[in-house]
């Protein structure tokens, strides 16, 4: 079985070409340095970490697994060791302030290292993974006190972070969270309750856990405007271990090197975290940011999972092609071709998007005029959510498909295939459920303004399209705004319909976003089979689900006149 290879050629084409990130982010004061040189040196470097340290162990955490003993977790083999070389190397700061001991370095250099250790080990990756939005978290909304103990930690990697959400009989709806707070003499809290499916909770990767915890203090009202953020470490500063225990960790389909723990708070010492009743807000700084790295995942599980099926359709023969005369190789076969070529078509939009939603992330906080920085967080609100839930869709889906190239092959483990489809279903889960990222994307942003400002920026998507003389997608761009427009005029009247048809609109959106994605690539592609190919596939089965979508969408609108 062959390790995932970072393909740093395709990302380079899609940073540089594509979207010219650096001249991009020459606009961004802050970013002066980060010129294509220096990005294409961290890229190789990343890449040399990631092929020979992280993909090898992605089968023994596969195979071994996260270890529950006595409250204590053992990691499988190789990933302490692997975790202190990636701290200490500086990779989990890329993007952090430099006066908090991070390089300060763009956003979409950290979504390039998260999208490609996803897909080289997403187990291993699980630990990090909320790093960046932990600290976020703790820099935005803790106090001084406690950013002196714990931010340059957290940023820089040395300690490890969890977010302390999901409770038995509260999930979606965090709002019935009932772990309780109750405040001490000397300003702490003492938290009680039982979290569950803590990513993270317990494990010998660091030597300190930095959790986040929502919990709700005595006098709070019910509901998720009760609900406060709490620090609380596994180790005080004195060296004293936390009431904070793992109960155990859980039996899971896939992302067996990742510990997923039962934790009980026995009155543990917390502080808080923000004001009190504000700890969702406080949260969703953190969530927002982790929305964007399971997208991430999504496009690097898949692309994982595309890199074994061509690489196996390549050597594997198979009756005769047609045309052919003797037996052909099975990708000479136009079955094989349409299923290999249509997941590339994803792969390689969804960077286009992810990459670009980085990039923005960076314009809302840093540019200099304010009307770009508006543009850029309407560009993030709209598109994370979708992101979110179309590549985990696609990763899961589109994974199924890599392994279907090979056959029953792919079905046992030898080649590592199926541990990718196993691994990825959880990304349509977690960070919020797919479903609930499409009544984020259509009730909470597209229907609070009428639909007006996702209809602007399909609008900009459009003219761009339609300047570069991409007629089908500068058309499917404007059939989603007349979707959209007619849409927000009869939710107005419908409390129901708009949570029938979020799921389908979503996925309209995010094959429209694609189109996109494909005009930008097509205007800088050169003329090979590498970017023809799947520019084809894309045309052909990507691109008429938007139409379908659309026809759902409408179907259920005559449905509820
Ligand atoms: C491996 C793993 C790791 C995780 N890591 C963490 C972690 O680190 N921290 C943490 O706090 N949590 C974590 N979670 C928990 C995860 O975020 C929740 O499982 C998720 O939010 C869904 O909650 P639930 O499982 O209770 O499902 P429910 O909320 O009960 O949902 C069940 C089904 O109902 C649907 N549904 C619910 N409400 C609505 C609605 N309003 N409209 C439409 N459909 C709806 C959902 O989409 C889903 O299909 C993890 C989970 C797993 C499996």
């Amino acid at each position: 079985m062959n390790h995932y290879r970072m393909p740093t050629e395709d990302i380079g084409f899609v940073l540089f070409d594509v979207l010219q990130a650096p001249a991009q982010l020459a606009a961004l004061p802050a970013f002066g340095e980060a010129d294509e040189p220096l990005m294409r040196q961290l890229l190789n470097e990343m890449a040399k970490f990631i092929d020979g340290e992280i993909a090898p162990l992605n089968r023994t955490g596969d195979e071994v697994g996260a270890q529950w003993k006595d409250g204590a977790v053992t990691m499988p083999p190789g990933f302490r060791d692997a975790y202190q070389a990636f701290w200490q190397a500086g990779w989990p700061a890329l993007s952090a302030a430099a006066e908090d001991g991070g390089q300060g370095l763009p956003a979409v250099i950290e979504a390039v290292l998260y999208e490609n250790l996803s897909a080289a080990n997403h187990g291993w990756t699980m630990a990090p993974g909320l790093l960046h939005g932990a600290y976020e978290c703790i820099r935005h909304h803790a106090s001084d006190e406690l950013k002196a103990a714990y931010l340059e930690k957290v940023a820089i990697g040395e300690w490890l972070a969890t977010m302390c959400l999901t409770e038995p009989h509260a999930g979606s709806d965090l709002g019935l969270c009932s772990t309780k707070a109750q405040p001490q003499a000397e300003g702490s809290y003492a938290l009680s309750g039982t979290k569950i499916f803590i990513s993270g909770g317990e494990h010998d990767l660091t030597d300190n856990i930095v959790h986040l915890v929502l919990a709700r203090l005595p006098d709070a009202p019910p509901g998720p405007k009760g609900l406060s953020l709490f620090l609380v470490p596994k180790f005080y500063a004195d060296g004293s271990r936390s009431a904070v225990f793992c109960e155990r960790i859980e039996e899971k389909m896939g992302l067996h090197g990742s510990p997923t723990c039962v934790m009980r708070f026995d009155a543990a010492r917390g502080w808080l975290v923000g004001e009190p009743g504000k700890g969702l807000n406080a949260m969703f700084v953190m969530m927002n940011a982790a929305r964007l790295h399971v997208a991430l995942q999504g496009v690097g599980l898949l692309g994982a999972a595309w890199q074994k099926a061509d690489a196996y359709a390549a050597e594997r023969k198979q009756m005769r092609a047609p045309g052919a005369s003797q037996t052909s190789l099975i990708s000479e076969h136009p079955a094989v071709q349409r299923l290999l070529q249509t997941q590339r078509a994803w792969i390689d939009g969804a960077r286009v998007l992810a990459y670009q939603t980085a990039v923005e992330l960076d314009i809302a906080r840093h540019h200099p005029d304010a009307a770009r920085r508006q543009r850029a967080e309407r560009w993030c609100a709209l598109t994370t959510p979708v992101l979110k839930a179309a590549f985990t869709h696609q990763a899961f889906h589109g994974g199924s498909d890599c392994l279907q190239v090979f056959g029953g092959h792919g079905y046992v483990r030898e080649w590592g295939v199926e541990q990718h489809v196993r691994d990825a279903r959880v990304a349509m889960i977690y960070e919020g459920t797919n479903e609930i990222q499409a009544i984020d994307l259509l009730v909470r942003k597209v229907l609070a303004d009428g639909g007006a400002g996702l209809n602007a920026l399909l609008a900009e998507l459009e003219a761009d399209a339609r300047i570069a003389g991409n007629a089908p997608a500068a058309d499917a761009l404007h059939a989603l705004q007349q979707t959209t427009t007619a849409l927000a005029a009869r939710c107005a009247q419908d409390a129901t319909l708009a949570y029938q048809v979020a799921d389908d609109y979503l996925r309209a959106v995010a094959v429209g976003l694609l189109a996109w994605a494909w005009t930008r690539i097509a205007a800088s592609a050169p003329a090979e089979p590498r970017w023809q190919a799947p520019a084809r596939a894309f045309r052909a089965w990507v691109l008429p689900e938007l139409a379908m979508r659309l026809g759902i969408v409408a179907s259920l609108e005559t449905a509820h006149a």
